[in-house]
C-alpha cells in the first residue's frame, strides 16, 4: 500500500471534528513551527522538501515563498485558492469536505512562515455547502487557541476567513482571484507586477492551491528531507489525483509520485482497470486544459520510456507527444468515446469561461467552440481542421492570462493524434452522429491497446 501523507485519516469517522483531528496528531506542525521554528526555518523546510505548486503550474512553493515582498510596515497576506473548478478535477474538494481541519493546520502554519496575519480561503461558489464544514472548522480552531490573538501563548496572531467565490472558472487565476475578493469583478491583472509584491489589496501576498497549503503540514512535521525521499526527481511527495472516465474505479487517491501511468489506471489500488472490458484510447491526465495522450504515448513516452506519473515523465516529448500533470484530473477514454464531440465540450467550458479582457481569448475561444460544433454536427468543412489548428495558434501565448493556453491546447492535441476522426466526421457525417448517440456500432479509430 502507498504511503498516503494527507488522506492517512480521511476514512475516520469523525475526523472533520477537531477533538478526533486532534487526537489523530493534528495541529501537532503548528505547535512545532511556533514553538521550535522561526518563519524561516519553516519556509526553509519547504525549500527542501521540493513541493510543486498542486494547482496546476508546478512552480516550486519555497521559491514562491521566498519572493514575497517583506516592506516595513505592510500586512502580507496569504490566500489558498479554493476555487477549483478545472474540468475533471475534484481532489480539494474531497480535501476540504472529508479533513477540513487539516486546511486550517495547513493555513496556519503557512501564514506563520510568511508573516501573515490574516488569511483567506476563497472557495468555489458552487461549493458552497463546504464553506460551512470549513467555517465549523475554523469556529473549532478560534475555540481552542488555533487562531485569533497570541496562538498557544507564542505572540503569533492569526485571523482566517473563508470567502465564498464568484462563480467563474477564471477566478482560480490568483490575480483574477485577488480581484474578486477585493469584490471586484474577477478579471486576471497584467503581471508584473506579481502578488508576491503586489497582491491583495496592493500587498504582498502569497497565492497557493488546497493541497500545496495541506502538504505544508506533513512537511513541517517530518521535515523536508523525509518528504523530498518520496518520488522521483523535481516530482517530490504525494500527489492527489482526481479519476474519473471510463474507469472501474473513479475516485481520488494520494499516489506517491513513483508510480507508472499504466499501474495507476490498471492496478486495483486505483483505478482498477476500464470499464467494461472496453479499450484505452486516451487519457487527460492533468485536467481539461493539458493535451490529450493517444493510447500509444500513456504508459510509454515516444522513446519508449515508461510513462510516470511525475510531472517531468508526463511532459516528456513536450507537446509533440506528451502532456502534462497539471492540476491532476486524470480522466480515461474507452474506444467508444468520440473525441471531437469531448474536443467540443472542453471548448464551449472555455468560450464560456473566458472573462473577455483579450481579443485572441475572447474572439477565439468562441470560434472553436463554433468550428467545433459544426464538425459534431455534422456541418463541417474539411478545411476546418486546419482553421483549428489555426485559431488555436494564434490564442496560443498571446493572452493575458493561461486560460488563453488552457482553451487552446486540448484542441491542437486533438488534431494531432486524432485527425483521422475528425475528418470521418467530415466525411461522414451521418454516420459519426449516429455514433455519438448511441444508433449504430461503435467506429474505432486509433487502435486502441
Ligand atoms: Fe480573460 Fe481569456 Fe484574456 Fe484570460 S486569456 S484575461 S480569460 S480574455
Amino acid at each position: 500500500m502507498a504511503r498516503k501523507l494527507l488522506l492517512e485519516h480521511a476514512q475516520v469517522p469523525g475526523i472533520n471534528t477537531y477533538e478526533v483531528y486532534r487526537k489523530h496528531g493534528g495541529y501537532r506542525s503548528v505547535e512545532k513551527a511556533l514553538k521550535s521554528m522561526s518563519p524561516d526555518d519553516v519556509v526553509e523546510e519547504v525549500k527542501k522538501s521540493g513541493l510543486r505548486g498542486r494547482g496546476g503550474a508546478g512552480f516550486p512553493t519555497g521559491m514562491k515563498w521566498s519572493f514575497l515582498a517583506k516592506p516595513e510596515g505592510v500586512p502580507r497576506y496569504l490566500v489558498c485558492n479554493a476555487d477549483e473548478s478545472e474540468p475533471g478535477t475534484f481532489k480539494d474538494r474531497y480535501l476540504m469536505e472529508k479533513i477540513p481541519h487539516l486546511l486550517v493546520e495547513g493555513m496556519i502554519t503557512s501564514s506563520y512562515a510568511l508573516g501573515a496575519n490574516t488569511s483567506y480561503i476563497y472557495i468555489r461558489g458552487e461549493y458552497s455547502w463546504i464553506l460551512f464544514i470549513l467555517e465549523k472548522a475554523i469556529a473549532e480552531a478560534y475555540a481552542n487557541g488555533w487562531l485569533g490573538k497570541n496562538i498557544q501563548g507564542s505572540g503569533y496572531d492569526l485571523d482566517l476567513y473563508v470567502n465564498i467565490g464568484g462563480g467563474a472558472y477564471i477566478c482560480g487565476e490568483e490575480t483574477a482571484l485577488i480581484e474578486s475578493l477585493e469584490g471586484k469583478r474577477g478579471n486576471p491583472r497584467i503581471k508584473p507586477p506579481f502578488p508576491a509584491v503586489k497582491g491583495l489589496w496592493q500587498c504582498p501576498t502569497v497565492v497557493n492551491n488546497v493541497e500545496t497549503i495541506a502538504a505544508v503540514v506533513p512537511i513541517v512535521n517530518d521535515g523536508g528531507e523525509e518528504y523530498a525521499k518520496i518520488g522521483i526527481g523535481k516530482s517530490t511527495g504525494t500527489k492527489l489525483i482526481s479519476a474519473s472516465g471510463n474507469i472501474n474505479k473513479p475516485g481520488v487517491y494520494e499516489i506517491e509520485m513513483n508510480i507508472s501511468v499504466e499501474e495507476f489506471i490498471y492496478s486495483d489500488e486505483w483505478c482498477g482497470g476500464i470499464k467494461n472490458g472496453k479499450k484505452l484510447k486516451a487519457c487527460v491526465p492533468g485536467g481539461s486544459s493539458v493535451p490529450i495522450l493517444p493510447h500509444f504515448l500513456i504508459c510509454k513516452t515516444a522513446n519508449g520510456d515508461t510513462r510516470m506519473m511525475t510531472y517531468e515523465s508526463l511532459a516528456d516529448g513536450g507537446f509533440a507527444t506528451g502532456s502534462m500533470l497539471g492540476s491532476g484530473g486524470f480522466i480515461v477514454y474507452d474506444e467508444d468515446q468520440c473525441i471531437v464531440r469531448n474536443t467540443w465540450n472542453f471548448s464551449r467550458f472555455y468560450a464560456h469561461e473566458s472573462c473577455g479582457q483579450c481579443s485572441p481569448c475572447r474572439e477565439g475561444t468562441g470560434w472553436m467552440e463554433k468550428v467545433l460544433h459544426r464538425l459534431e454536427n455534422g456541418g463541417g468543412k474539411m478545411s476546418d481542421i486546419d482553421l483549428l489548428v489555426d485559431v488555436a495558434k494564434k490564442i496560443e501565448g498571446n493572452t493575458i492570462c493561461p486560460l488563453g493556453d488552457a482553451a487552446a491546447w486540448p484542441v491542437s492535441a486533438a488534431i494531432r493524434h486524432f485527425r483521422e476522426e475528425f475528418e470521418w466526421h467530415v466525411n461522414e457525417p451521418r454516420a459519426a452522429m449516429e455514433r455519438n448517440y448511441g444508433l449504430v456500432a461503435e467506429k474505432t479509430f486509433a487502435p486502441a491497446s
